[in-house]
């Protein structure tokens, strides 16, 4: 017998039927002779509307209580899918992140799993119940309700199957798997049987939102294999594991975009030691993530320095570079929002040379600028206009060839 934790995302609880769907889903685990836990997201479109309703009310709602509001799109579906199991005849119960309780730290809206007690819903399933369980939603440790970040059930799911000692983490979704690049951008995309650990974080961090970045973390720290499948059919998907052999020899396996960054520009900034320190550290002591940093050549003793934030912490980012400019005596600041991260991934990359030109050659063919370059052994990512997006992701996918195969050390690298 096995314990398998089951995690559904909005679309496939997105109405009545479908959760009818993930209800016979489970029961059918659990007929099969296996412990079942059950770990759902809001109903698709619920997170979003709340989120809405809150800016309806102000710009900047207090963090605190955007939690208590977004975390409420998973209890209707813990509730749902409960009711649901029991309507067809099985002991079921549901627990919200708080009942478990899922703890975490106290960062809102991005808060860190710390510890997940296990007792209460084992003495569950040794009875005979499916446990149904809350995603995205924890609670601290002076008792306020928490939310993981957007995509955060996954991690929830994760993080049982870690504290539950699961045999697989499986994640349905409404693709059959994860591909070389979304499937809903580029129809060439192909589904892959495997990935590893270390590429899928890298495609997850790089915009890949089939799973929450933090949720692969975990399972690359406690080697839980996870496996990506469709809730609409029976097929295998895709499973992401410890990297083989095989995977080394991979140059490169995605492509990946992501339209959620912004970009900051502070022009004319001193060229001196400490000025990067000291602006970083201000953006930092916010709670602020920041990507991809360029600082140009300095001209007579100043220099413009480029980076990248989220889209949502654009404003907060540049009211505090806006200070720091005065403060430093650097000259302007302007934003853009209108940018696209687009990304190669692969393990291999990092033994093989030429890459990068083809990316770049790829890009030039259609006519499409690069304003910023990072690189990382596994990865390379240019920020361009966000209107070629879709058109980057297919030329890329062309140039590699990854409709076909995996691109490995032994193709010739083309460049157009
Ligand atoms: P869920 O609501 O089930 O959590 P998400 O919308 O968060 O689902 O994630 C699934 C989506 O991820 C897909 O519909 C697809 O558009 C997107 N996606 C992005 N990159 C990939 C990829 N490489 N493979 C599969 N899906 C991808
Ligand atoms: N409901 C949350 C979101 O929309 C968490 C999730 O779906 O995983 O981001
Ligand atoms: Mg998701």
């Amino acid at each position: 017998m096995a314990l398998i934790v089951q995690k559904y995302g909005g679309t496939s609880v997105g109405d009545i039927e479908r959760i009818k769907n993930v209800a016979q889903r489970a029961i059918r685990a659990k007929e099969a002779g296996n412990d079942v836990i059950v770990v759902v997201s809001a109903m698709a479109g619920e997170t979003d509307k709340l989120i809405n309703l809150a800016h309806e009310l102000t710009p900047l709602p207090n963090v605190r209580e955007l939690d208590v509001l977004i975390s409420t799109g998973e209890q209707i579906s813990v509730a749902l899918v409960s009711m649901a199991i029991k309507s067809m005849g099985h002991e079921v119960k549901s627990y919200l992140g708080h009942q478990i309780p899922i703890q975490t730290d106290s960062a809102y809206g991005k808060a860190r799993i710390t510890h997940v007690k296990s007792d209460t819903i084992l003495k569950d399933v040794k009875v005979g119940k499916i446990v149904v369980v809350a995603g995205f939603q924890g609670i601290d440790d002076k008792g306020n309700i928490t939310t993981l970040g957007r995509g955060g059930s996954d991690t929830t799911a994760v993080a049982m199957a870690v504290a539950l000692k699961a045999d697989v983490c499986e994640i349905f979704t409404d693709v059959d798997g994860i591909y070389t690049t979304d499937p809903n951008v580029c129809e060439k995309a192909r589904k892959l049987g495997k990935i590893s650990y270390d590429e899928m974080l890298e495609m997850a961090s790089l915009g890949a939102k089939v799973l929450q970045i933090r949720a692969v973390e975990f399972a690359k720290k406690y080697h839980v294999p996870i496996h990506v499948r469709a809730s609409f059919n029976d097929n295998f998907g895709t499973l992401v594991c410890q990297e083989d052999e095989e995977m080394e020899n991979v140059v490169v396996s995605g492509v990946t975009c992501d339209k959620n960054e912004a970009k900051i520009t502070i022009t004319k900034v001193p060229d001196k030691p400490g000025v990067a320190h000291r602006l970083f550290g201000a953006i930092a002591n916010a709670n602020i993530m920041v990507d991809m940093i360029i600082q140009n050549v300095s001209d007579e003793g100043l220099t413009d320095i480029t980076f990248t934030v989220i889209k949502t912490d654009l404003s907060k980012a540049t009211n505090i570079v806006g200070k720091m400019a005065r403060e430093i005596g650097a000259k302007d600041i302007n934003t853009d929002e209108n940018i696209a991260k687009v990304s190669i991934v692969g393990t291999g990359m990092r033994s093989h040379s030429g890459v990068a030109s083809a990316m770049f050659g790829a890009l030039a063919k259609e006519g499409i600028n690069i304003m910023m370059i990072s690189t990382s052994e596994i990865k390379i990512s240019c920020i361009i206009e966000s209107k070629y997006t879709e058109l980057a992701v297919r030329a890329l996918h062309d140039a590699f060839q990854l409709d076909k195969k995996v691109f490995t050390k032994d193709d010739p690298i083309s460049t157009p």
